[in-house]
């Protein structure tokens, strides 16, 4: 063997690549280097064995027909990463070999064999089929996830893979989100999340989103909803961001649940604040309370109290009261009383407790939840409303007495056909009776009225001082008063004429009543800005500055017994509302001993 085939034949030997080489129509197996026979795991002995005898499992596998068809051919075959399985140890395992077959000529230029070359590409094919796999597993993971994934390609923003639940979420078909910029696919997102997305490539950080309100055209419709979501960038190997993946998930229906649980503990609240109810939680197995601070207010309390101290703060008229609404209590499962408590300043207050019992499993009362309302305002209001029934009812009763004796009168005197001066005399007693009754009749009809807020306006342009004259004509005729007109007399105002003259009647007539020895009564008239302010003065016993904030509240009288002046407490009220539906104020400043003046504005112009 000359020193260069030995050399060649020395590097084949050493090769860490499987070569062989094949020879003569039987496929020979004349050379097969260490590398081969380890690949194959055989021994030497099959060198100078057919291909087929020593390779038994390749009969199925096409090997042997490329070596034959490269031998017969004379040309050569390259095959990329084709799969062979070898018995190795006694089982059959799978290869994968990148390997090319030479054609090997003689002198004659006649094929003689071939030449084997072959890389073991096993772990390479391995690692690709595992990324494979795991980008389908991926894949799979990406379409069947029950939130909505989509994968966005960075540089162009086109949609690379959307799963059906992110079709759902933004409420889009497939075919409208494939092969489409995401702004191109969701378009009415594009000005709220288009920077976002942006911000997320160039700065490579992510970005999440809890609750986000955001509108989309799902199915055409424009829908709110709220999303959470990331934007995660997705990065290459060599750190460049290629990807950006958008998850998403719904929350609508959470946040509409928590919204309204939020919304009706805050009604509940507000409604409990509002109507200033003091809570408590009572434990009926250790009588410990705990009291909300409305609820200690009310008991005339800076904080928690004992249920003793609590008790022994109730009037002891009313202790009784309590306890029977107690023991009632444990009966029917509520609880409700009414009673007087006594703060520290000695002053009195109306409480309303109600509450209800629960029960453990053995049906025994163990708790009490309730409220407590101060009444007393209520209460004052109630008794006010009773006084005004007996005071209406009397005042009532009076002019109709006397009217019905002057019926009486009249009928006798008609019947006896005589003194026809008498009856005309009577006949005005008779009306002067019914007037009276017809003014308190109207005073309630204002009062309903303005209750029902149907108190309507009629507005004109009228002087102060003619309306004045033309409604007090009755005191300059009966002359015992002195009623003197003051100021911008000539001023003109722009108001329902015959309502601001029943204010000036109530106020003359009331100077009259309560001031009978005040022989002046001043009707003074001064323009201000846009209004005109007019006042009745007069000098008689004044009110106390105690019973002033009241004065204009319905069925009001300074004197509830109605022993000294009559009336029923509506005229002020009733005053006090027209001058409001005016759009003016009205007020009072009154000294005892000195006199009042009572005041109200009215509008100058429309
Ligand atoms: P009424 O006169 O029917 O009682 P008003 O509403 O007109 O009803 O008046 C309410 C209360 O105000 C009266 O009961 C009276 O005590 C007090 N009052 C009104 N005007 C005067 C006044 N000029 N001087 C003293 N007290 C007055």
């Amino acid at each position: 063997m000359d020193p260069i085939e030995s050399t060649f034949r020395d590097i084949v030997e050493i090769s860490p690549f499987p070569v062989y080489v094949c020879t003569g129509d039987d496929m020979i197996i004349s050379v097969a280097n260490n590398a081969t026979l380890k690949a194959w795991d055989r021994d030497s002995s099959v060198i100078g064995k057919p291909f087929f005898e020593a390779l038994p499992e390749l009969e199925d596998q096409p090997f042997l027909g490329y070596l034959q068809s490269v031998y017969r051919t004379g040309k050569p075959f390259y095959s990329n990463n084709e799969r062979v399985d070898l018995l190795i140890g006694g089982k059959l395992q799978t290869f994968y070999y990148k390997f090319t077959y030479q054609p090997m000529y003689n002198g004659d230029g006649k094929v003689y064999g071939v030449a084997a070359f072959n890389t073991d590409v096993t772990e390479l094919e391995r690692a690709k089929q595992a990324v494979e796999e795991s980008e389908m597993i991926l894949y799979n993971m990406v379409r069947q996830a029950p939130v909505g994934i989509c994968i966005i390609r960075a540089e162009d923003l086109m949609i690379e893979v959307v799963n059906d639940s992110y079709l759902k979420l933004v409420g889009k078909k497939r075919k409208e989100m494939e092969n489409r910029t995401i702004w191109d696919a969701i378009p009415e997102a594009a000005a709220a999340y288009a920077p976002v997305m942006n911000n997320v490539i160039h700065s490579g950080v992510s970005f999440s989103a809890s609750e986000h309100e955001v509108i989309l055209i799902r199915d055409g419709k424009p829908e709110t909803v709220f999303i959470d979501f990331v934007y995660e960038p997705v990065r290459h190997f060599d750190g460049t961001i290629n990807t950006i993946m958008v998850i998403g998930i719904e929350v609508t229906d959470k946040v509409i649940a928590r919204r309204s649980i939020e919304d009706a503990e805050e009604r509940g609240r507000l409604a409990i604040e509002a109507a200033e109810i003091g809570t408590f939680d009572l434990d009926l197995t250790t009588d410990k309370m705990v009291t909300s601070a409305r609820f200690n207010a009310i008991f005339g309390f800076d904080g928690e109290v004992s249920r003793k101290k609590l008790a022994n703060v109730i009037h002891v008229d009313d202790r009784q009261h309590r306890m029977l609404a107690h023991e009632m209590a444990l009966k029917s499962g509520n609880l409700f009383y009414e009673a007087r408590v006594i703060h520290p300043d000695d002053s009195i207050r109306w409480i309303r407790a109600q509450a209800k019992l629960y029960h453990d499993n053995n049906n025994t009362p163990v708790r009490m939840l309730g409220t407590i309302l101060d009444i007393t305002e209520f209460k004052r209001l109630q008794q006010q409303k009773d006084d005004f029934i007996s005071v209406a009812s009397h005042e009532l009763k009076t002019p109709m007495t006397s009217l019905k004796a002057s019926i009486q009168i009249l009928d006798k005197l008609i019947k006896t056909n005589n003194n026809p001066e008498k009856v005309s005399a009577f006949i005005d007693k008779a009306n002067t009776s019914l007037a009276k009754m017809q003014h308190l009749v109207e005073s309630l009809l204002n009062v309903s009225k303005i209750t029902a807020g149907q108190l309507a306006l009629n507005k004109t342009h009228f002087k102060i001082d003619e309306m004045v004259n033309d409604s007090c004509d009755h005191l300059r005729l009966a002359g015992d008063h002195e009623l003197i007109l003051s100021g911008d007399t000539g001023l003109e105002v722009f108001a329902d004429r015959s309502k601001i003259e029943q204010i000036i009647v109530n106020l003359v007539n009331n100077a009259v009543k309560y001031a009978p020895q005040s022989k002046k009564i001043i009707v003074d008239i001064t323009k201000r800005n846009k209004s005109a302010k007019i006042a009745v003065q007069d000098f008689g016993d004044g009110i106390s500055q105690d019973k002033i904030p009241h004065l204009f509240e319905r069925y009001y009288r300074v004197d509830s017994t109605g022993l000294q002046y009559s009336g029923l407490g509506l005229g002020l009220y009733i005053s006090a509302e027209i001058v409001e539906r005016h759009g003016g104020k009205i007020g009072v400043i009154s000294e005892a001993g000195i006199g009042s003046t009572f005041w109200f504005t009215i509008p100058i112009q429309e």
